[in-house]
């Protein structure tokens, strides 16, 4: 029977829980009516979570039309409060990245955005595995809290043009349950899961313009450019059905971003960039989605001139002094010194050449074993651990010249991580002084 027909067959009788699993698992479709059901079902903790891992599984395997990809994601945002941002009187943009490894851009961005006059108002998560999260990173700067009433959140937007908080358990609280099973069920690969995830949040967060980071490569959730295109157009769609102006970059993620990777390493690298320093890849992909955030914003300017001004918000110094109030406003000190691990163990090159490889994923996964990622949710961070890059992909390197740094606890853990280091760096006996892949690969739409 056509999915159409099942919908109709099963009419509006008692949601029969197994029924609709075993249609999505034959290939069917599932009405907008059914999956608002097994999502409220779900959070309301009538369905159990074997049921619904089950279909989440029938999910990955048999994918969602766009159709059924509206309807979870609607079901999704319904099943808590949406933040509004109305009273700030703006148009407010947001950004958000798909996750990666040494991915501190939306770091560097809020103050450059908010630095130009745009409210930066923004809702972040934790990292999981061998991705980092933006609140890990910022809680490293001692003081700071990222737990803020949804009035002081508004207040701060208004006050200073900037607010970066956790999530609060009553935004998208489908969305944690769910993310929560998928991580421990092995269904978070599915693009129109990761779509309706990221897209519930963004929309329940109230922002007008939303540009998305989509990571490409062996560190990121989507390893070839043809899924990140589908994930992209996907959450394009999402954008449009729900009245949100969406704009995607694509970009690389087989090397680690920038040079530092781990939390207080990496806020550093963030002074740094906003400073007008750093390398110039990750000063590249700030700069682009600044400009990109600022043309979807009031202020009437294209893209172009969008990074102008974001240029000039560095050069000029106002971007570090908007970071500067950001971080005493949400209680943190920025002249504080930063957490720094007992050990410092520099990793020397063996040979000399062109650094052309150095996967993202295992340095990710170096650093997480360190300390500086959580394998389950409730584990701890340790801040002060990480990897600092000397030598990253495209710089040139002479035999017994330092390669990375690695911050650790012990000496035996420092070391385990340059081993893997080492062994995922691929030194060409080549010459050349930059980045191979461009850092942005694509745009879209
Ligand atoms: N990020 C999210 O917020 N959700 C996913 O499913 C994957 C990445």
């Amino acid at each position: 029977m056509p999915a159409g027909a099942q919908d109709r067959a099963r009419g509006s009788a008692a949601l029969d829980v197994v029924e609709l699993i075993g249609c999505k698992r034959d290939g069917g479709e599932l009405s907008e009516g059914e999956i608002a059901a097994l999502v409220h079902g779900y959070v309301a903790g009538s369905i159990p979570d074997y049921q619904m891992s089950a279909l989440l599984m029938a999910i990955v395997f048999r994918g969602l039309t766009l159709a059924e990809t509206f309807a979870l994601t609607r079901a999704m945002v319904d099943s808590g409060e949406r933040v509004d941002l109305s009273s700030i009187g703006r148009r407010i943009v947001d950004k958000h990245s798909t996750g990666g490894v040494g991915d501190k851009v939306s770091l560097a961005l809020g103050p450059i955005v908010a630095a130009c006059g745009v409210p930066f108002a923004k809702m972040s998560g934790r990292g999981l595995g061998h991705t980092g999260g933006t609140l890990d990173k910022l809680e490293s700067i001692p003081g700071f809290t990222v737990e803020l009433s949804q009035q002081q959140f508004l207040r701060q937007v208004r006050d200073i043009g900037i607010a970066i908080v956790g999530q609060t358990a009553n935004v998208v609280p489908a969305d944690k349950q769910l993310y929560a099973l998928r991580d421990v069920t092995g269904t978070v690969q599915s693009i129109p899961l990761i779509a309706a995830s990221i897209m519930s949040k963004k929309v329940a967060a109230g922002a007008d313009a939303i540009v998305l980071d989509v990571k490409v490569g062996s560190g990121a959730f989507m390893k070839s450019l043809d899924d990140a295109r589908v994930l992209a157009d996907t959450m394009l769609a999402i954008g449009e059905v729900e009245g949100r102006e969406v704009r995607v970059l694509l970009t690389d993620m087989n090397a680690p971003l920038g040079q530092a990777v781990g939390n207080a390493l990496e806020i550093e690298e963030v002074v740094r960039l906003l400073q007008g320093e750093g390398p110039e890849h990750l000063r590249e992909l700030v700069t682009c989605a600044a400009g990109v955030l600022l043309s979807l914003s009031d202020l009437g300017v294209d893209e172009e001139q969008g990074g102008q001004l974001a240029r000039e918000a560095v050069r000029s110094g106002a971007a570090f002094a908007k970071w500067r109030d950001w971080i005493c406003a949400q209680g943190g000190d920025p002249d504080a010194e930063l957490p720094r691990a007992p050990v410092q163990h520099t990793v020397v090159s063996g040979s000399s050449g062109t650094v052309t490889q150095m996967d993202a994923l295992t340095v990710g996964v170096a650093a997480a074993r360190l300390g500086a990622g959580r394998a389950t949710k409730d584990d701890h961070i340790d801040h002060a651990v990480g990897v600092q890059l000397c030598a990253g992909v495209g710089s040139t390197v002479a035999a017994g010249e330092a390669l990375c740094v690695v911050h650790a606890r012990s000496e035996e853990a420092a070391r385990e991580a340059a081993r893997v280091i080492v062994g995922c760096t691929t030194i060409a006996d080549q010459v050349g002084d930059h980045r191979s892949r461009p850092i942005v690969i694509e745009r879209r739409p």
